[in-house]
């Protein structure tokens, strides 16, 4: 579903990522951890195309987008295939939770106006809030709005969805809705989800794979047990062990 081959990024003089190759299944959810500055967002940003990557290609869903060679049209194509979940909402503040959920659906997949509304109160019901559907951003608390912001990216239909720290803005009691929301949805769904986090349970509950990024390439890879069990890299642990 998604192939990544030899990514670099590199900002001035630092090499944010380093020839990072991977690949991931269809319907395979993988969580992202790793250090403070690791590349961890970058890396997310660029199968998005928010951040231009220095090299490589990046391959989704049978798409080949290659950052040395492409069109405006290649970068909405990318754009179709993938959502992104913000750690900060990025909700349209004069926009109600609905109207927040219909925008992709009547932009990007040029719904008709009922439809639409009808699919974003399916999408709003699915994450528990459909009794927020007139409020406004600023009349949600922060779960709620990221709920909304989850829903919201479950609308552009992409088969993929990235999740940039959705809970690192939360107070910590509102953190556990958010997380059971998109455990939720990776049961329910089948769609390839990449999350980046700092939450280590939740990665060890939800991820079929973990992936450990540092200093801009992939430490390791494996299955939760293999990361948080078995792990060989003393770095590794030491970094599980320090944030669990
Ligand atoms: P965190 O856990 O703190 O979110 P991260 O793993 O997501 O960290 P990134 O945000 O990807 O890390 O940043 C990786 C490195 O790239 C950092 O050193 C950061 O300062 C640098 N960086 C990120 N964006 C830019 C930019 N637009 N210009 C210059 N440097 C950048
Ligand atoms: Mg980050």
């Amino acid at each position: 579903m998604i192939k990544i081959e030899n990514l670099k990024v590199i900002f001035g003089e630092l090499n944010v990522l380093k020839n990072i190759s991977l690949n991931i299944n269809k319907g395979e959810v993988i969580a992202l951890i790793g250090p403070s500055g690791a590349g961890k967002s970058t890396l997310l940003r660029c199968i998005n195309f928010l951040t231009k990557p220095t090299a490589g290609r990046i391959i989704v869903d049978g798409f080949v987008f290659d950052s040395e060679k492409y069109t405006k049209q290649d970068i909405l194509k990318l754009r179709k295939k993938t959502a992104m979940v913000f750690q900060n909402y990025n909700l349209l503040k004069n926009k109600t939770a609905l109207e927040n959920i219909m925008e992709p659906l009547i932009i990007v997949q040029k719904k008709q106006k009922k439809e639409a509304e009808k699919t974003a109160s399916n999408l709003l019901a699915k994450v528990g809030l459909i009794d927020k559907r007139d409020s406004y951003p600023k009349e949600l608390s922060g779960g709620q709005q990221q709920r909304v912001g989850i829903a919201r990216a479950m609308a552009v239909n992409a088969q993929v969805i990235l999740f940039d720290e959705p809970t690192s803005s939360l107070d910590p009691e509102l953190v556990g809705e958010v997380l059971s929301v998109i455990k939720q949805l990776t049961l329910e769904d089948n769609k390839t989800m990449l999350i980046a986090t700092h939450e280590m349970k939740f990665a060890r509950e939800v991820a079929d794979k973990i992936i450990f990024l540092e200093s801009g390439h992939i430490g390791s890879i494996g299955t939760p047990d293999q990361i948080f069990q078995n792990c060989k890299n003393r770095r590794i642990r030491k970094f599980v062990s320090q944030i669990a």
